[in-house]
């Protein structure tokens, strides 16, 4: 099969790659339709030691069973394989499964790829009126959402009045805004430095979008609610600061590992910091229907390319060159 491989630095080749085995309870999926995150291009930078070069990225497909009793039904993929045995699996949490992998990192291969060998628990069945393009977002915007049901979870005042801070307009902060707004949340201002990024946004999610580099519509300390989807010193300087007294700051970014978080501040101000990392399969099912049924508005904010055109889209995501907070790659 061809795949877009990540071959070092800074480096993808399209180029044939060996098929796919389909293993014992697993289907094999002809991909339609595949995002790119954030952490594929951590790893393209060589900044993931999880993810060494050759390897197949991607994580976020969508697609057709090939063969066997489901051949030809439309999937889309939760890419996070779990063992459904641990106590974390067991209670629930199985985003936190002990022996937990993804697709994009070894063992497994990613999606960057014509085919790819994923179990069967994993596919969640997409319905006729619904395109792999839109299907394929479920993976990104599971982690907005299974972030939106924690802060729901943990805060007791009304969620519907809430004044909520999203700091990010990727496909995670995106995701986040729309899932608030999905909760009844109208009190929503979204953070993204990239101008280029603020029209689409608008547009297609309507909400209020702002660059906190040139101007901010907001007053230190009275936002009950700010989502992080960066996770950069920076964010989290400003999260520390416009979170309102015994407010919540929910973290998913995983930009900078340290650093940011006024601690001293939380403290006197008994503001609750929770991370929060990628969804639970309830949620990521969730997330799925919510994009069926239309609840998470008409999702036209992608970008779709030839996955021939990998290396060129990442160059242009780096370059901050991409006015698209997705770009969808087609095999
Ligand atoms: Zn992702
Ligand atoms: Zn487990």
């Amino acid at each position: 099969m061809k795949a877009l491989v990540y071959t070092g630095e800074k480096e993808l080749q399209y180029i044939d790659f060996n098929d796919p085995i389909r293993k014992e309870n697993e289907e094999l999926v002809k991909i339609n339709s595949v995002g790119i995150c954030g952490s594929d291009m951590h790893a393209f930078l060589g900044h993931d030691e999880r993810r060494p070069s050759p390897l197949i990225l991607g994580h976020e497909p969508s697609g057709v069973i090939i063969g066997g009793a489901n051949d030809g039904k439309k999937v889309t993929v939760n890419p996070l394989v779990t063992c459904g045995n641990c106590r974390f699996c067991i209670d629930g949490r199985d985003n936190l499964c002990l022996t937990r992998q993804i697709i994009s990192m070894p063992p497994r291969e990613g999606a960057f790829a014509e085919y790819l060998s994923i179990p069967s628990n994993n596919l969640i069945s997409v319905p006729d009126n619904i395109n792999l393009e839109k299907a394929c977002l479920a993976e990104p915007l599971a982690c907005g959402w299974h972030a939106v049901r924690i802060a729901k979870e943990s805060i007791k005042s009304e969620f519907e009045n809430l004044k909520c801070l999203v700091i990010g307009g990727g496909a995670i902060g995106i995701g986040s805004a729309l899932a608030l707004k999905a909760k009844g949340v109208k009190d929503i201002f979204l953070a993204e430095t990239n101008n280029l990024r603020h029209s689409q946004i608008k547009k297609t999610c309507e909400m209020i979008v702002f660059n906190p580099n040139e101007t901010n519509p907001l007053k230190e300390g009275e936002l009950d609610l700010i989502i992080d989807g960066v996770g950069i010193i920076h964010t989290r300087e400003m999260a520390s600061k416009y979170v309102s007294p015994g407010g919540l700051i929910i973290h998913i970014g995983l930009g900078h590992a340290l650093n940011g978080l006024d601690i001293r501040r939380l403290t006197l101000q008994e503001i609750t910091f929770i991370g929060t990392y990628t969804y639970t399969s309830k949620d990521f099912k969730d997330t799925a229907q919510a994009i069926f049924n239309g609840s998470l508005g008409s999702l036209e904010w992608v970008d779709v390319r030839p996955l021939s055109d990998g290396q060129k889209c990442f160059d242009e995501i780096l370059t901050g060159n991409s006015p698209s907070p997705k770009i969808i790659l087609k095999p």
